[in-house]
Formats: C-alpha cells, sequence, structure tokens
C-alpha cells in the first residue's frame, strides 16, 4: 500500500507516486529568513518531514529541495534597520533555522537553493515568458506576468467559484497580497531608492526578482518542468502557488507538480501563529521554559494536517508524558535506537501505526494506535509473555524503530536514575518517611511522600527499603 494524500488540485485522497523509478521528488516552499522561524512555520516543516518520512520507511526514495527566500521586502527592509548587509542578514537566520531543523530532527533536504544563489534562473525564466506574450515590461522597469494569458488561472485556489474576475489594469507588486483578485503580478521589481544596494542587473534594468519566480525558476532547475508533489502551509495557496502554476506551466506547456500538498496553520486562540500578530513561539523561547524540542515536535503532531492546530501549554505538558510512556516502553524491551543510512523497515506488529499514516497522513491516529500497541505490549511483557522468546522480542524493537523513524522521534531508554543520585535533601526526606513508617507512623509518612513527590520523586517501597524514582510531570 502506497502513501494516500489529500491533493489540493483535484480535492481527492490520491496515491502519492513517483513519476519515474522509485524516487519520489517534491519541492516544499522554504523559510523567509528575516528573524527566527516560529513554531507554526515548523508545523509545516515538521508535517513535510514526516511526509517524506513515511515514503522512506516504506521503501521509496526521495529527492527533497527545500528553498531559502533571502531577498523579498521584509529580509531587505530588516537587514537595513539593523544595519548589516542583506548577505550577512540572511546568513545568520539561515544558520538558525538550521540549527532549529536539527534540533527538531528535520531531515535534511537533498537541496537547499537560495534565491540571491539563483538569480540568473530567475532572469531566464522571465525572458522565456516574454518571448511567448506571457509576460511584459511596465514603464518602470519592473515585469509582470499577464494573468489573462494564462486561461487555467486560479484552478488550485478555485478562485472561479469565489466569482472573480480578472482586470487587466489592476496590478499587485506586493508578493503577498491577501485579496482575492485575479490581478496581474510582478515577476521582477525595479529597483526603488529604498532597496538601497539590494539590486541586480537584467535586461529590463536595475531591479530583483519577485518572490513567486523565485520558487518556479529553482523547483523546475532541481527537479525538471515536472515532478512530483509541491508543499507548503494552506497560506500559500494563493497567490504564490497558484503563480507558481502559472509561470511554470505558461513556460514548459506541462504539468508543473503532480500532487499539491498543504499544511493548516498552527494557531494560538482561534488565530493564526504569526509574526505580524506577535503570537508566536519559538524553539528558544520554549527552552527558556524548559520545553524540549523534542516535545514540540510531538505537539505538532497530534493534529491532522488537514485541520487547524490550537497550540497551548497543556499540550506540551502532555507531550513530555506521552514520551515519557514511550521511554518507559524503550526501556522495557531495551531497545536501543539505532540511525541508519536507509529508513526502510517492517513494522511489524507496529504494522497499523504505518496504516494509519499511509492513510492520508493521520498523526492523531496513528499515535493513538502506537500507544494501545505500547500498552499491549507492555502488558503482555510484564506478564512473562516473551521470556525467551527473543525473535518475538527483536520484531518489536524493530518496529518500534520503524515508528520512530516515522515519527521523527528519538527515544532512549530511561536512565536508570535511582535512590543515590537524588540530592541529599531528597534522602534525608525519604530517611525520614521510611523510618516513620517503620515506627507505623502513617500519617507523617504520608506527609513526607507528599512532599516528596511535590519535590519530583517517588517513592517505592520494597521488603527491606525503598527507592526513589523522579516522577514524571
Ligand atoms: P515563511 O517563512 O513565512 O515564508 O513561511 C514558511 C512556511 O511556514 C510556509 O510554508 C508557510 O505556509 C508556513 N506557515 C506560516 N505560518 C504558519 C502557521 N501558523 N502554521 C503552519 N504553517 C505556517
Ligand atoms: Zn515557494
Amino acid at each position: 500500500m502506497g502513501l494516500n494524500l489529500y491533493d489540493t488540485m483535484t480535492r481527492e485522497v490520491r496515491e502519492v507516486y513517483p513519476m519515474d523509478g522509485n524516487m519520489v521528488r517534491f519541492y516544499g516552499c522554504g523559510p523567509t529568513v528575516y528573524g527566527p522561524a516560529h513554531i507554526g512555520n515548523f508545523r509545516t516543516f515538521v508535517i513535510q518531514d514526516v511526509f517524506r518520512r513515511v515514503l522512506e520507511t516504506s521503501g521509496l526514495k526521495t529527492f527533497h529541495v527545500r528553498n531559502v527566500t533571502d531577498v523579498d521586502d521584509k529580509t531587505i527592509r530588516q537587514s537595513q534597520e539593523e544595519g548589516v548587509k542583506l548577505e550577512d542578514f540572511t546568513d545568520k537566520w539561515t544558520a538558525e533555522f538550521r540549527k532549529d531543523c536539527d534540533l527538531l530532527n528535520l531531515l535534511i533536504p537533498h537541496a537547499e537553493p537560495s534565491a540571491v544563489g539563483h538569480i540568473p534562473e530567475q532572469i531566464s525564466l522571465i525572458e522565456r515568458l516574454i518571448e511567448g506574450g506571457k509576460a511584459y515590461r511596465a514603464n518602470d522597469g519592473s515585469v509582470y506576468f499577464k494573468v489573462d494569458a494564462f486561461p487555467e488561472y486560479g484552478r488550485l485556489s478555485r478562485l472561479a467559484e469565489r466569482e472573480i474576475t480578472t482586470s487587466q489594469t489592476d496590478r499587485e507588486t506586493s508578493d503577498e497580497y491577501e485579496r482575492d483578485t485575479a490581478a496581474d503580478f510582478a515577476l521582477w521589481k525595479a529597483r526603488r531608492p529604498e532597496d538601497g544596494e539590494n539590486f541586480w542587473e537584467s535586461p529590463w534594468g536595475q531591479g530583483r526578482p519577485g518572490w513567486h519566480i523565485e520558487c518556479s525558476a529553482m523547483s523546475m532547475k532541481y527537479l525538471g518542468e515536472s515532478f512530483d508533489l509541491h508543499s507548503g502551509g494552506v497560506d500559500l495557496i494563493f497567490p504564490h502557488h497558484e503563480n507558481e502554476i502559472a509561470q511554470s506551466e505558461s513556460v514548459t506547456g506541462k504539468t508543473f507538480a503532480r500532487h499539491w500538498f498543504h499544511v493548516a496553520h498552527l494557531m494560538v486562540e482561534g488565530r493564526k501563529m504569526s509574526k505580524s500578530l506577535s503570537n508566536l513561539h519559538t524553539l528558544e523561547d520554549l527552552d527558556q521554559k524548559e520545553y524540549l524540542a523534542q516535545e514540540v515536535r510531538y505537539v505538532l503532531l497530534t493534529g491532522s494536517y488537514r485541520q487547524p492546530l490550537n497550540f497551548t501549554f497543556d499540550s506540551m505538558k502532555a507531550a513530555r508524558k506521552a514520551l515519557s510512556k514511550l521511554s518507559d516502553f524503550a526501556t522495557k524491551f531495551d531497545f536501543k535506537p539505532s540511525q541508519g543510512d536507509s529508513l526502510e523497515t517492517e513494522f511489524g506488529p507496529f504494522h497499523p501505526v504505518q496504516e494509519a499514516l499511509l492513510s492520508d497522513l493521520n498523526t492523531p491516529e496513528a499515535l493513538g494506535r502506537c500507544f494501545r500497541l505500547v500498552r499491549e505490549l507492555g502488558e503482555a511483557f510484564e506478564q512473562g509473555e516473551y521470556k525467551g522468546k527473543e525473535e518475538a522480542l527483536n520484531e518489536i524493537r524493530q518496529g518500534f524503530q520503524a515508528v520512530c523513524d516515522a515519527f521523527g522521534l528519538i527515544l532512549e531508554p530511561k536512565e536508570e536514575k535511582r535512590t543515590e543520585d537524588a540530592p541529599a535533601e531528597i534522602q534525608d526526606l525519604s530517611q525520614r518517611r521510611w523510618e516513620a513508617k517503620q515506627g507505623k507512623d502513617w500519617a507523617l509518612a504520608d506527609q513526607l511522600r507528599a512532599e516528596l513527590l511535590e519535590q519530583g520523586w517517588t517513592v517505592k517501597d520494597g521488603k527491606d527499603g525503598f527507592e526513589l524514582v523522579p516522577t514524571v510531570e
């Protein structure tokens, strides 16, 4: 069974399969590097990562391209405000982005092209559009795409259903217009004084490329004129992806991407997490609150990618508990995480988890099934069902590895942190409790147990003594 995934273009759940060979070639629109990426951005990148992992664990190869948007209004404005050269500014935020990707255990794309590194490719695409009569140069030296020259315009975002008509007089210079117009959009933006030194020479004079042409040029350079899948957050459907299709298909006459995969937004109190609403969280500020990147990753997997997901701190706490249960399982089964070159593995007893993932990347269902299996297998283990059954144990370990690989979680068995690791005052408290218990002072013993619990330690009594175990929050 292959991966079935909702396709925004056809509005159907369809199988994702490679056009040729067994390598799925896909493009994901990358970050605009003008500040730290927030965990809303990372919802999209984490889900794309799971998409890739699910393909790879089921035996397909992938070629994953994710660009870096390192020139646009925001990067230029922000670098100027900080008095830094654009290149130095975007290098810094690209490095920060990669660091966060590592913390979140995102697989590294096979190519990470940057817009500034591909100006000639963008210019040549614009030239082809002008030659084909699909674009025109305006008096100021900007070049616009002629929306009326591409009759299929609006198919992805269903503009026609929204009763929007095109108007030849409407022209859009902004890359990220919100309104549902089908205005001619900028492919090349003539140099303006506020751009400072950030301009390039072109056949139409000095200027810089628009945002949409960047992704058309780079995706086709690395993946060919037609490729398997294109992806981003739902906010990119219009105008960004609509415009990418128009630019690319007008030049090639071929289907640009065969499948369109969009991730719904991470929300905060009913609104999209975004820089402009100042409601964002970054890995760094969550780290200061002592939340781990892996817990963020887990939270981002708890909702279906097709539905908005509300971010709460309660869900972060629940993630810690859930991950701790998985670590307990790893400890019980003496599981050692391994990282090979290929992710292809047998899910064995965990195949229901794989099935849920292959079924439109249903991560919440997959997690639910995973916990059910973890509980059932764990109970069977406790009842001694696996005593001496090394083969069955290995299948379980391998299946659990497959699950970890698909979710992108790294689960270490728990360190056996115990009594002797506890701080002196905790040891002291627990000793007093033990003595109270021996002296049958149950009230005091209970009170001291509660005190220990409050400090994060659980007491486990045995016949001849007790043990301290850190409590999971
Ligand atoms: P940007 O850096 O703004 O170009 O965005 C990078 C990626 O993050 C794009 O695919 C966006 O669609 C996506 N994105 C932005 N905000 C959110 C959000 N709140 N939830 C999910 N994805 C988002
Ligand atoms: Zn893009």
